[in-house]
């Protein structure tokens, strides 16, 4: 430890108060203030600071990464405040946040505070979601870097993110996020953030990818944070009082904060509510169409319907976008982000969609030759269809977020496109009575993974924050109860209309029971969460 360090941890260290200590401390300056003070008397804050970031640049294999030293943390947000400042956010926006962890055990009192920001993933989950190659990770540092005018704003890094750190900004339409300052960095400066903690409890320093490399698939930043595994966070927390906090499995401990404690009502994403239901409902359609064998106009009139859905649902996707004229580039991240992979499968099955709906309608006017086209049309336009709705499925499976699994959202989509389709297609097939009700049915077995959440909401009583499927039933049983009470009267109505025989009526009751159970799927969305995450 060098000689300024030392001086500081010495004027600044954390120190066992007494209640003389504590009103003492009132009567005198607060943390910010006596910092200010010391910040104007040191002769040499400038070396001060330097001793707080690498004077070296990582070698091969080594790039710069967040330490903190948890002891040293008392939460008084200075780094929120400069890094604010510095980067002049907007309000609301912050890329650097403070987390509380706390313990529900009496006999272990426990309030530890986090400061946490980017984490400059190894494997950066934003990087790899993002359709338009916004993000790009400097191979002589390490520092995940976002590129504000490569950005339209499709927000899908923020679910990506483990950590929640990606910010948008409804002014200027993109995500944004901490560089490490690396300005600053590179003239050999402190990020506003280390530069402004009182307490010198952030630094950068230099560490080994392999460092990086959880042990396990639990392990975990710090206690009651997301598994490090899928993006390989750098931050070091360290903390010679607390190791339990570096612990994978703190349940014995009783750690908890208020992410893993309580549950928010995430973003219910209209746009994408009706992009998804719409293009399912399309891509039902035609696969009634590729098994089923029904002539002349009742084709036709499918074929139109599906269309119709599918442009209809591809286009409400664009409201979604903070810069929706920037929307033609979404192709750009296929190699590695399943939101270009769905661009450009709805995008072929759509063109297949109109093309063989045209042919459809010149062969029925007695357009000769084009008639061959419909059969092989048909199928590759339902094919299509499946290929698109699960790289849609896979958007939110990518995520990693466990109510989000590949076995839940395969079996929501996928009953919702049989659900849809059968309904779509006797609506206008006027299939009878007892295939309708079969085809309602099917609707309902796409909401059975909610169901288990409902349940278990009631039943699973678990402290570690960890049982998130009983979590998002809570939710779902307090403040989204009004949205699940709609799904009910909504299920009723398509059942009264398919008694009454009014098949379109059935339809529409049943596309507004998808949307609102979709809605719910990403509402009452509770996954592992970041301390401070929330704040
Ligand atoms: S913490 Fe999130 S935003 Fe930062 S590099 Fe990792 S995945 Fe990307
Ligand atoms: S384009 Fe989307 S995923 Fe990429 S940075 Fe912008 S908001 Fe994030
Ligand atoms: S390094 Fe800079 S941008 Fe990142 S949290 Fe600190 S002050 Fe903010």
């Amino acid at each position: 430890m060098s000689v300024i360090e030392d001086r500081i941890r010495t004027q600044f260290a954390p120190r066992y108060l007494r209640l003389e200590d504590l009103l003492n401390d009132q009567r005198t300056m607060s943390a910010v203030d006596s910092f200010s003070y010391w910040h104007e008397q040191a002769d040499l804050h400038q070396e001060v600071y330097r001793a707080f970031v690498p004077m070296t640049v990582p070698e091969a294999g080594e790039q710069y990464a967040f330490e903190v030293d948890l002891d040293a943390c008392s939460g008084c947000k200075a780094c929120v405040v400069a890094c604010h400042n510095l980067n002049d956010l907007d309000e609301g926006e912050t890329w650097r946040k403070v987390g509380t962890i706390t313990s529900t055990k009496a006999d272990l009192p426990v309030v530890q505070h986090v400061t946490t920001a980017c984490h400059h993933c190894v494997d950066p989950g934003c990087l790899k979601g993002c359709p338009v190659k916004a993000y790009e990770k400097d191979e002589r540092t390490g520092i995940v870097k976002h590129l504000d005018d490569q950005c339209f704003g499709c927000k899908y890094c923020t679910m990506m993110c483990p950590y929640e750190v990606p910010q948008y900004s409804k002014r200027l339409g993109i995500v944004r996020k901490c560089d490490m300052c690396s300005q600053r960095l590179s003239m050999g400066a402190a990020p506003a953030c280390v530069q402004a903690c009182p307490n010198a409890a952030i630094r950068i320093s230099v560490v080994t990818r392999e460092q990086c490399r959880p042990a396990s698939r639990e392990e975990a930043l710090v206690a009651t944070a997301p598994a490090s595994l899928p993006t390989q966070p750098t931050t070091q927390f360290k903390t010679a009082r607390r190791s339990a906090l570096l612990q994978s499995n703190t349940s014995n401990w009783g750690l908890q904060s208020l992410e893993s404690a309580t549950e928010s009502v995430q973003d219910g994403h209209w746009p994408l509510v009706a992009m998804l239901t719409l293009s399912q409902a399309s891509v039902g359609v035609w696969s009634c169409l590729c098994i089923s064998s029904p002539s002349g106009p009742v084709t036709i009139a499918l074929a139109w319907l599906a269309t119709f859905l599918g442009v209809v649902g591809v286009h409400a996707a664009l409201f979604h976008l903070g810069r929706p004229l920037y929307a033609y580039r979404v192709f750009l991240g296929w190699r590695t982000s399943w939101l270009s992979r769905e661009a450009i499968g709805l995008g072929a099955f759509m063109a297949s969609s109109v093309t063989t709906s045209v042919v459809m309608t010149l062969s029925a006017l007695g357009f000769q030759g084009v008639g061959l086209l419909v059969t092989p049309g048909t199928y590759a336009t339902g094919i299509l269809g499946w290929i698109g709705a699960y790289c849609s499925a896979m958007i939110y499976i990518a995520t990693g977020r466990r109510v989000w699994s590949w076995s839940r959202t395969i079996w929501d989509m996928a009953w919702t496109i049989l659900g849809l389709g059968c309904l779509g297609y006797g609506s206008i097939a006027v299939l009878p009575y007892g295939w309708m009700w079969g085809a309602w049915a099917f609707s309902m077995l796409a909401t059975i993974p909610k169901c288990i959440d409902l349940w278990r909401g009631d039943h699973v009583h678990d402290t570690s924050g960890q049982d998130v499927s009983a979590r998002s039933g809570r939710l779902m049983r307090q403040e989204l109860m009004p949205q699940v009470g709609w799904l009910l009267n909504l299920s009723f109505i398509t059942l009264i209309a398919i008694f009454m025989e009014r098949n379109e009526i059935a339809l529409l009751g049943a596309i507004a029971f998808h949307a609102v159970h979709r809605w719910i799927y990403f509402a009452s969305c509770v996954f592992q969460r970041m301390p401070g995450a929330a704040t």
